[in-house]
């Protein structure tokens, strides 16, 4: 009798645990992932070179906050997942996003996607990409600001004010504008420098062709407003602006301050609430509870350009150093040291960190990539032509000076000449060195 109870017992027990994890595993997941600011506790052994990055940023921008996101996610299946077919493309055609960029698979099927003008790329790439090491650095670190509304921070109206100033929607309601954008990103829980940041990268400063889009029917014209772009996709512009005149009609965005609210509730639903609230996250979902599946976009480099193209918008308003927060991710298991940009050639081997560093690479040259507007780009100070000015280039003058290398490439010597007096000298390592630690910057 005692033994039947037991039993009886045991498969209840049972019984209530498999409905409970077929309800909640998901949930009991995601519990291991958390967000912490306690930079100074990141051990360095199991998440190596982060801490020193993160604290480098940190004494050269006193306002900027950090917190790091324990994704809990193994590295080698984040990228494996990542890699994945389709998942992260490139615009086809380039040629400084080839050989080792590129998926081997689909490569030999000449195999397309999202219409024909984007590939498949490697998981060597897909790592270069997503490796927070690459990025922890003043000109990449944007793509990691916090986009959820941090309620112990203050907004400074005049720094959106200054964003959208002399733009489109400075028709004189400019201010009302900004109160509804300010109102609407506090209850949607959204970071409205972002907001305002997100509509110059979405329209420009002129307003793009779905900003005001005429629609006419029985001698009725109505305009709609769509200054998001949101559903704005399509192969033509003009399939691109009917998709998106569909959505704003849809919704009823007849005015700037209906498009405005139903933008912003948009963007916090889509991503930001559910926890992809930094432009990386959006791009690379390693969030729970939607794992891999639920991205912004498959252009691998989403997350970098947009995060430079709201750096670029800051710098344009002298408002880079506010208190912005940014949220680095960790992952389990991370190579020791940083994955390496791939090769441009195909190198036959799916381990890039066998193969040398390009620093000399002279055949990328990031105008020729259609994914980044060209005043997007820059060769001044980036001697090693990987499309950064970092450390890599710092070592590289260092090298030229001291004889160790002999560089004779005409480009990388107009690079390294930052003060532009025709000699690489020790003044421009002087510029580079203060342009690294953020007190000067190298402009075109
Ligand atoms: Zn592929």
């Amino acid at each position: 009798m005692k033994k039947t109870k037991a039993i009886a017992i045991i498969l209840i027990i049972n019984i209530i645990c498999t409905i409970f994890f077929s309800i909640y595993p998901s949930k009991i997941f995601a519990a291991t992932q958390r967000i912490d600011s306690q930079i100074s506790k990141i051990d360095d052994k199991k998440y190596p070179g982060i801490k020193s990055m993160i604290e480098n940023l940190k004494k050269n921008h006193n306002n900027w906050k950090f917190k790091v996101m324990y994704t809990g996610l193994d590295w080698n299946t984040v990228i494996k997942e990542e890699a994945k077919h389709g998942r992260n493309l490139i615009g086809a055609n380039q040629k400084n996003y080839s050989g080792d960029w590129l998926c081997e698979k689909c490569e030999k099927e000449r195999k397309t996607y999202s219409g024909g003008n984007w590939i498949c790329v490697s998981s060597d790439a897909v790592a270069y990409m997503m490796d927070p090491r690459n990025s922890l650095y003043y000109e990449d670190v944007f793509q990691f600001l916090e986009l959820s509304y941090d309620k112990d921070s203050t907004y400074d109206t005049n720094i959106i004010k200054s964003i959208l100033k002399n733009s489109f929607l400075d028709d004189g309601n400019l201010d009302t504008y900004i109160t509804t954008i300010i109102n609407r990103s506090k209850e949607k829980n959204v970071n409205p420098y972002y907001i305002a940041g997100k509509i110059i990268q979405e329209q420009g400063t002129k307003g793009g062709a779905t900003f005001k889009m005429k629609y006419t029917v029985n001698d009725k014209t109505t305009y709609y407003y769509n200054i998001f772009n949101i559903n704005a996709t399509g192969g033509t512009t003009s399939a691109i602006v009917s998709n998106a005149l569909d959505w704003a009609k849809d919704k009823g965005w007849d005015t700037i301050e209906k498009c405005l609210i139903g933008g912003v509730d948009f963007i916090a639903n889509g991503y930001i609430t559910i926890g992809q609230d930094t432009m990386y996250f959006e791009k690379f979902d390693v969030i729970a509870d939607t794992y891999y599946t639920h991205q912004y976009a498959q252009d691998v480099m989403y997350a970098q350009n947009q995060g430079e193209k709201l750096r670029r918008i800051l710098e344009g308003i002298n408002a880079t150093e506010h208190a912005y927060t940014f949220v680095i991710p960790l992952y389990e298991n991370m190579p020791s040291s940083t994955c390496k940009r791939p090769s441009t050639t195909r190198t036959n081997s799916d381990d890039v960190n066998n193969t040398d560093n390009n620093l000399n690479n002279n055949t990328s040259n990031d105008n020729l990539d259609n994914n980044k507007p060209i005043e997007a780009s820059y060769n001044l100070g980036d001697a090693n032509n990987d499309g950064k000015i970092n450390s890599g280039d710092l070592l590289l003058v260092k090298q030229y000076l001291l004889k160790v290398k002999n560089i004779k490439e005409e480009k990388t010597l107009t690079a390294m000449d930052i003060n532009k007096d025709k000699k690489i000298n020790s003044g421009d390592l002087l510029l580079l060195k203060k342009h690294l630690l953020g007190t000067y910057k190298i402009t075109k």
